[in-house]
């Protein structure tokens, strides 16, 4: 049993709750402390007092605890890859490249706590200075989901304390040996008692008792739309600062000029790697009627090439969707798509056993074509391997379909025209544009986040994180 870290020791919690393999049923990973709503406020405990000293620590200290963080991560990528595709069913490759991800971002935060500055300027009246410098916000909670459960942790955390903040660090349910094994390396990092607590528990229980707290200063939530905007009204009531990063439909625009090579490999990369398991993946390909049945015919090859199977053998290309409930909600949209018309030309079957026989939560990659931008598969996020095609007469309808969404976080176009690309890049709701790049995978040093319904508060990770992680100050002195 894998216990929390409060105040800088391990504790049980009230309950527990086993890990198991998506990929194989039967495999248990362990079994990980459940917290609740009295072990989430001793964690705030613990934070709250471990915020004086740790908001008082030089740069220099805080650099060494996150670079030492960092290359721990770096260090143990292929172990701890092993464990994040064990739990969450990323292939291994994928795994072991978020655990290299998560590295870098706390080495890219370890600088950052040596180069926050502020502004020193001449004021209006004679004689007068301003200085304008950020401090730390206080408290924060970080609650996260399941699909990226080392990556999403390490932009948060890492930021969090490079700007002299304490955490309470909620995972997603589902995936708690990574967050287990990121907190065990802090655990050793040289980090105050308190600085760092990870409360592992279920988020309708835990999480009411971190949001309400009034020592709890900001959080900062990655998940569902409906669960962010609820925290965000909870702390909105009581002033504390939020930060949301919640779903996507995100369009991949698909020109009759576009390199049909690159087009096939960005919507597959998009749309199914990861499971398609990714607020940023390509749900909805849009393609002009120029290219669209050749565009269908070479994705529909390419998918059928695909390996669905156990995240850790090799040659698997897709691994399994991450639990029975996600697999049936998947299950139930490929339905609803065909209910309503859509053309289902390709895979959309579960399968109970991978090749090798491992029981597990398996589907094929599905695509749809003949489907519209009205239909619920155009409307709301499925998160799984499931994508449809939506053919457009040209340029024009293209962008005015991409934008027709509630959602706004990553938006892409494949083409070979400046023109189309620029008034695209201009034009596209979204919080991130990509021209000829799937509409997953970005940097870690500039910043993430979307629009309308994706998002809500200041930007993560790059130095727009201290947007969030800090509160500025506005000092005058006459002298
Ligand atoms: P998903 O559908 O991806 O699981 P959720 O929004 O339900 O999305 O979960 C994302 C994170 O939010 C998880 O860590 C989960 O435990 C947490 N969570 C869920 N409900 C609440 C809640 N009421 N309060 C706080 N956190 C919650």
């Amino acid at each position: 049993m894998k216990g929390n870290f409060i105040g800088g020791a391990w504790v049980a919690g009230a309950r527990a709750l086993p890990n198991v393999n998506p990929s194989d049923t039967r495999d248990l990973i362990d079994h990980y402390a459940q917290a609740d709503a009295a072990q989430a406020r001793h964690a705030v405990d613990a934070a709250a007092q471990a915020l004086p000293a740790w908001s008082a620590t030089s740069p220099q200290q805080r650099f060494d605890v996150l670079d030492q963080v960092g290359g721990e991560l770096l260090a143990r990528r292929e172990a701890l890859g092993d464990l994040l595709a064990r739990e969450e069913g990323k292939t291994l490759p994928e795994a072991i490249g978020e655990v290299v991800r998560a590295g870098q971002v706390f080495k890219f935060f370890a600088g950052e706590a040596l180069r926050l500055s502020g502004e020193s300027l001449a004021s209006v009246r004679p004689g007068v200075t301003v200085d304008i410098t950020r401090e730390p916000i206080g408290v924060v909670a970080l609650i996260t989901p399941w699909n990226f459960p080392i990556a999403i942790p390490a932009w948060k955390i890492a930021p969090a304390l490079a700007f002299g903040n304490t955490v309470v660090f909620k995972p997603a349910e589902l995936v708690p040996g990574s967050a287990w094994a990121l907190a065990e390396i802090l655990s050793r990092s040289g980090l105050p008692a308190g600085a760092f607590n990870l409360l592992m528990g279920r988020g309708a229980e835990v999480g009411p008792a971190l949001v309400d707290d009034p020592r709890v200063a900001g959080l900062s939530f990655t998940g569902s739309t409906a669960t962010g905007r609820s925290l965000a009204q909870a702390c909105a009531a009581r002033g504390a600062k939020f930060q949301l990063e919640m779903g996507g439909k995100n369009p991949l625009v698909v020109l009759d000029d576009a390199d049909l090579e690159l087009a096939t490999h960005c919507a597959v990369q998009g749309a199914f790697f990861s499971t398609g398991q990714r607020c940023t993946a390509s749900s909805r390909l849009i393609v002009t009627q120029g290219v669209h049945d050749r565009f269908v015919d070479r994705l529909v090859t390419r998918l059928r090439s695909l390996t669905v199977g156990d995240a850790r053998s090799p040659g698997t290309d897709l691994g399994p969707v991450v639990d029975e409930r996600q697999l049936d909600t998947d299950l139930g949209h490929i339905r609803d798509a065909q209910a309503q018309g859509a053309r289902l030309a390709f895979g959309g079957q579960p399968m109970a056993r991978d090749a090798r026989g491992h029981p597990g939560f398996y589907l094929q990659p599905a695509l749809f074509t003949e489907t519209d931008n009205t239909m619920r598969i155009s409307r709301e996020e499925v998160f799984g391997p499931v994508a449809n095609v939506i053919r457009v007469r040209d340029y024009d309808e293209a962008l005015a379909v991409a934008n027709d969404t509630p959602f706004g976080l990553s938006s892409g176009v494949c083409t070979t025209s400046l023109k189309h690309a620029s008034h695209f890049k201009r034009h596209a709701q979204a919080g991130m544009v990509m021209v000829n790049l799937p509409t997953a995978g970005v940097d870690y040093h500039v910043p993430f986040g979307g629009r309308k319904a994706s998002s809500m508060g200041a930007r993560e990770q790059g130095r727009y994180a201290a947007e969030f992680f800090t509160a500025v100050k506005t000092s005058y002195t006459f002298a």
